[in-house]
Formats: C-alpha cells, structure tokens, sequence
C-alpha cells in the first residue's frame, strides 16, 4: 500500500469543479445573476440571528418546519397534495443524489443514465461503489426510448438519473418518457433530476404531476439556481414517504444546519421575490439562443437556464478567447459544443460581443 492509503480507484483522480476564476462576467456554472434583494437579506439575517442564540444545540434532525415550507412550495410549482413526509432535503441536490446512490446503489447494484448528461452522476455512483452504466440519446439529444429499454433490461439499474431539463444540453423529458421509465425500472428507482424545472418554457410540464402515478419516482430540486440560493446549499426531492424514511438511515446526523434551515426556511417565504428574476432569465435565453442561431451556429432547445451551442472546430480555442475578453463560460458536453448560463442583459451583451470578436480573430 502507498501513502496516502487512498482507494485504488480514486488514485490521480481530479476532484470535480469548474474554475472559480475572478473575472467580470460569470456565465459557467448556471447561477443565478440575481442576487437576494436587501429585503429578503434582512429577513433571512433577523432568522439566521434566530437560529444562532440556539447553536449551542444540535438543530433539529427532522427538519420538519423546512420540509413543510419545501412541500407547500412544490404544491405551488407543479405539484399537488405533497406533504412532508414526502419531502426529503440535504446541502445541495449533489447530496440528496449522493444520499438516493448510498441508499439504493451500493456494491454489485447499478445505477443507469444517458449521455450527454449531468457529469456528477458517475462521481456519486464511485462514491457510493454503485456500478455506473451510461447510455446515449439520440443526435439532438431528444431521449431514446427504445435505447433506454434495452439498456435497462441489459443491466437492471436500481437507479436511473435522469436530469430534466438535462444539463449540459437544457432538453425536458416528456412525460410520456418519464412514465414509460417508470414502468420499465421496475422496482428501481427513477430520479427526476429538476434542478432547472423553474426555468421550462410554457407547456412543459413538471414531473411532480406524475408523482401520485408511479411509487419508484423521485423528483428533485434544488434552491441553487431559481431561488437565486446556490451558496446557502439547499437540494430537496419529493417522493413516496418510504423512499423518505430510506434516505434518514443513510443520511448523517443532524446533516442539516440550524443555519441552514434557517436560511431556507426564510427565502421560502420570500419564494414570489426571490423566483422573481426567473421570468426575465426565461426571456433573455430565448433572445440568446435566437441570436446563437442567426450567427449560423447550432443551439440545442432549452428549457434551462442556460444554453448549449456549437459545432466548433476547436472549442477550446473559442473559450479561452472568451475567457481573453472577460466572459467565462464552461467547456463541457459533446466535442465541440459549449455551454453558456444565462446572466442580465448586459452580461449577455457582453457574451455576445465577446464571441464575435473571438470567432473573427480565430477565422
Ligand atoms: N443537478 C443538476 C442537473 C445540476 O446541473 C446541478 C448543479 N450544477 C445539480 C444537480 C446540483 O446542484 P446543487 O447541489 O447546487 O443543488
């Protein structure tokens, strides 16, 4: 054994991250541009003040007032009659997820997904030393059905993830897709991963309605991205209370600070302001992507906060002349593609100027 004694397959592994660079305009890691107004800042300090005259005590392991505000909260996003026991919260959904692997994964258990997709899902299944199996979709990354069933019935999952809208490529999965997976798992579990649902474009729906249809869905959530909340670490899921009740055995003690309860508890109930930058990062990504397509390039339909677009020769050249210029934006998906957030008008005005003048230095 060498020192330090670390698992075989961690050896030279780089820990996941985006660069956390200082530069003017932030648009690669999908956060909100908005931040909390003075208003909810204020309220959710007098909470936090609250919870800190208590921090000589462990907060509470149930988190049950929290769970209430997530669940009247989904009730109002596409859900209905979500009550807290079928509520379930962690430090971001990369915990819940993790948590879901450590419950339902484990070793000589597989956990499914379908490429391009969320690039911590096979970081949680090593972590969880669940085996990690990832299938494809179709060329414009639509979801493929006939694809996913064979791989299901090849490997049987006991977890299938599934992001929706999808990140790297802001594709929504209909609901008849979520059913029919649903159907084909079995008594694995199906999670639904909505870190982004906020963000869907009108007529998409939310799978929250199908909650009451099928027992093995999971949907989640998290209060990063709409709720403008991404440092406070808040991820969430609604599903059946027994997938609940599993999650409290895997989970640590008391994993959930009285800080942390505090604060989400608080924006909870400023959710109309604080979710009220949504309607604007909505618009501003359809102007993005109508502008992406009329400079000629390719742009996958999103219904995120973000927007995947290429096909560049060498992408990597077109990010660094961005980065060049002050914008930075994230490398990732299919060879040759990149992904921008969407931020205010002026950061996406400077997206837009930093872009052309890049590809007119790189011609
Ligand atoms: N799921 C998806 C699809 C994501 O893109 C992200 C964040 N990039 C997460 C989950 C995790 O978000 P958080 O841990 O901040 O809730």
């Amino acid at each position: 054994m060498t020192f330090p004694p670390l698992r075989e397959e961690l050896r030279g592994v780089e820990p996941y991250g985006a660069p956390q660079l200082d530069v003017p305009v932030c648009l690669n890691v999908n956060e909100n541009p908005y931040a909390p107004s003075a208003k909810v800042v204020a309220d959710i300090a007098t909470a936090v003040a609250e919870a800190a005259v208590t921090l000589n005590r462990y907060p509470d392991r149930e988190f049950t007032e929290l769970r209430e505000g997530l669940a009247a909260y989904l009730n109002s996003s596409g859900g209905s009659g979500i009550v807290a026991d079928q509520v379930w919260a962690a430090n971001g959904s990369n915990e819940v997820m993790l948590q879901l692997l450590q419950a339902f994964g484990g070793p000589g258990r597989t956990a499914i997904s379908f490429a391009p997709t969320y690039s911590m899902y096979p970081e949680y299944a090593r972590d969880a030393m669940t085996g990690w199996v990832a299938g494809r979709r179709h060329e414009d990354f639509s979801f493929d059905l006939e694809h996913a069933a064979a791989l299901i019935a090849e490997h049987t999952p006991s977890v299938i993830l599934l992001p929706s809208p999808n990140n790297p490529t802001g594709t929504a999965l209909p609901h008849d897709v979520i059913g029919t997976l649903c159907e084909l798992a079995g008594d694995a579990i199906v999670v639904i991963d909505e870190a982004y649902a906020e963000f869907r474009r009108e007529g998409t729906p939310s799978a929250l309605e199908l909650l009451p249809a099928y027992r093995n869905l999971v949907v989640s959530r998290t209060m990063s991205k709409a709720f403008s909340l991404a440092g406070a670490r808040l991820g969430y899921l609604a599903a059946a209370p027994e997938i609940c009740d599993a999650l409290r055995v895997v989970r640590l003690p008391y994993h959930l600070s009285a800080v942390t309860q505090a604060t989400a508890s608080a924006a909870l109930r400023h959710a109309d302001e604080l979710l009220g930058g949504v309607a604007a990062l909505r618009s501003e990504r359809d102007r993005t992507v109508a502008w992406l397509r009329a400079q000629g390039h390719q742009v996958a339909d999103s219904d995120a906060n973000f927007c995947l677009f290429g096909v560049f020769a060498d992408r990597h050249a077109v990010w660094q002349g961005l980065l060049d210029r002050g914008v930075l934006i994230r490398e990732t998906g299919p060879e040759g593609w990149l992904r921008v957030s969407i931020g205010t008008p002026e950061e996406m005005a400077a997206f837009q100027d930093a872009l052309t003048d890049t590809l007119n230095h790189l011609l």
